[in-house]
Formats: C-alpha cells, sequence, structure tokens
C-alpha cells in the first residue's frame, strides 16, 4: 500500500513536472511579447503584419493625408519610435528626417540595401508643393521602390530577417507567413511583365516623378511631368507638356490619385486618357496593398488596349 502510494505520487509529480515542462517550451512560441514595429510606409506595415500577424503590432506614424516620404515626425512619434522595438525604414533616402532624431541604430532596419546599388538618381529635379508637407524637390535618389515588384519581395524579405533578429524562436512562422507573400509579390510582378510586353515601347506620362522603378523593371516608356491630380497646373505646364508631345505623343498619363475633372478634360483636348496607379505609400482607406496593386494594373490594362 505504501508503496503503491510512493509510486502514484511520482507518477504524478513526473506527469506533473513533465506538462509544466511542456507548457514552459510551447509558451516560448506562443506567449512571447508582442513585438512592437514602426514602419515608415504602407507597403512595409502592410509586409510586417502578413509576416508576423498577431504576433506583432505595426504602427505607420503618418497621418492618412501625409506622404509618408515627405513626413517630419513629431515630438510624439519619435517617443514612439524610441518605445519600439524594431523600424522597419525604406531607405533610398526615404527617411530624411533620420539623422535628426536619436534611435538606437538596433532597432532601424533598412530593408532596401540588398539593391542599393542599383538606386535610381533623380537628375533636374523641380520643387513643387503638395499637401501639408509644403515645397519639396524629388532631388537625391528615387524611392519608390517598392513599385519594382521584384524590389519589394527583396524588402519584404529583409522586414521578416530583421523581424525574427528580435524574435528568433517566432523564425519558423514567420518564414512561413513570407513564403506566400513573396508568392503574392511574384505574380504582380509577372502580370505587370505580361501587360507591359503586351505593347512594348508606347508613350506614357506620368503626373508626377514616381514611376522610375515601374518604368525600369517593366520596360515602360514612360516621361513624368510634376503635377497634382488636384492643383490646375500653370499655363507653363501645360505648355511644357505639349511640347512634351511633340518627341513623346502619349495618349495616356498616369495619376497617384484621381485627378480634378477639370484636368481630366484638359488633357482630353490634347488627346491624353488619364489612369490612377497609386504608389499606396500610405494606408489605403479600402482593401489592402495587394487589392490596391490590383487595382493598378486593371486601370493600365486601359493604355494598353
Ligand atoms: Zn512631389
Amino acid at each position: 500500500m505504501e508503496k503503491l502510494v510512493s509510486f502514484r505520487l511520482i507518477t504524478l509529480l513526473i506527469t506533473g513536472l513533465f506538462l509544466t515542462e511542456t507548457t514552459a517550451w510551447a509558451g516560448v512560441a506562443t506567449d512571447s511579447p508582442t513585438l512592437k514595429i514602426v514602419a515608415t510606409n504602407y507597403p512595409l506595415a502592410y509586409f510586417a503584419e502578413r509576416i508576423g500577424g498577431n504576433r506583432v503590432s505595426v504602427d505607420l506614424p503618418v497621418p492618412a493625408d501625409e506622404d509618408p516620404a515627405f513626413w517630419k515626425p513629431t515630438a510624439k512619434a519619435v517617443g514612439d519610435m524610441q518605445k519600439a522595438e524594431l523600424i522597419l525604414l525604406n531607405g533610398a533616402d526615404y527617411e530624411k528626417w533620420l539623422p535628426r532624431v536619436s534611435l538606437s541604430k538596433f532597432k532601424l532596419a533598412d530593408t532596401s540595401t540588398s539593391f542599393k546599388n542599383n538606386f535610381i538618381r533623380v537628375e533636374n529635379a523641380v520643387t513643387h508643393s503638395h499637401g501639408p508637407g509644403g515645397m519639396h524637390s524629388h532631388e537625391g535618389i528615387a524611392f519608390t521602390t517598392w513599385l519594382d515588384f521584384d524590389q519589394a519581395g527583396k524588402q519584404a524579405e529583409a522586414a521578416a530577417l530583421a523581424m525574427i533578429r528580435k524574435r528568433p524562436e517566432l523564425k519558423s512562422l514567420m518564414m512561413d507567413n513570407l513564403k506566400p507573400l513573396k508568392d503574392d509579390l511574384l505574380v504582380l510582378d509577372s502580370h505587370m511583365q505580361a501587360l507591359a510586353s503586351s505593347k512594348p515601347g508606347i508613350p506614357l506620362l506620368g503626373s508626377h516623378p514616381v514611376y522610375q522603378y515601374l518604368a525600369r523593371r517593366y520596360g515602360l516608356n514612360l516621361k513624368s511631368v510634376h503635377w497634382e491630380p488636384n492643383e490646375m497646373p500653370s499655363e507653363e505646364a501645360w505648355a511644357g507638356l505639349r511640347k512634351l508631345l511633340e518627341t513623346h505623343p502619349a495618349q495616356w498619363m498616369i495619376w497617384e490619385a484621381q485627378p480634378s475633372e477639370a484636368i481630366v478634360e484638359k488633357l482630353k483636348v490634347l488627346g491624353i486618357s488619364s489612369l490612377v496607379f497609386t504608389p499606396s505609400a500610405n494606408r489605403p482607406e479600402t482593401g489592402d496593398f495587394l487589392e490596391v496593386m490590383k487595382t493598378n494594373l486593371d486601370q493600365l490594362k486601359e493604355a494598353f488596349h
């Protein structure tokens, strides 16, 4: 009897130990604290959300009506970044505010360094204004890196690796989530390739100098002006466009956002139709990155009819 009790006791103890052990072991993967991430534009926020799922919280600190490329962080935003564990940067000279804020380099992850030798330099940039940021110029390095969907895939991968460095125990989960994301970007890339090669070299116009990587990757014959969708261009700007059309007879202008009816009508007189291909630098009102890009491709199809 005494032996049986002690036997049972030992069994209980062992079972108990085993249970505690397995719970603790599982706890590494399921209970590690939420990884707090700040992303400096929407594409990176979207990538981080897909890679980390509910194991991460992703903050995009840029107000909805501002272009993250010309945003300057408030004191509160800097405080929030100091509290975050990981800050995903676009790189390519995107975060012009970075040298002026104090952030530990251990929490910074530049997602475009793997292709920095292929950055495009912007020549003859004109200073102009849009949004609450006031006047700005596109001088320096072209920064809309993610519209080359191959580069976007590299940025997603860099984001995943930075996240894994902060939570090594979530490596397999994050790599499993990265795979379908990269597949989605690959599909976009091949659809863009197919679309662009259906009518190679047709002249196109961009309303703003943000399509450099899109044009390079997919071989678009695109020349850009510096227009805003809701600001009627000056007479000088219209004269500039008419001059450009002499050597670049485009029938389509690609816009970041829906242009005003007055601009659309005035372009029609010159034989130019308008379509929207939004870089989605900030969080869209509806849908996600993938849906926005699919809509972009559908819009762009019009120009290749
Ligand atoms: Zn601009």
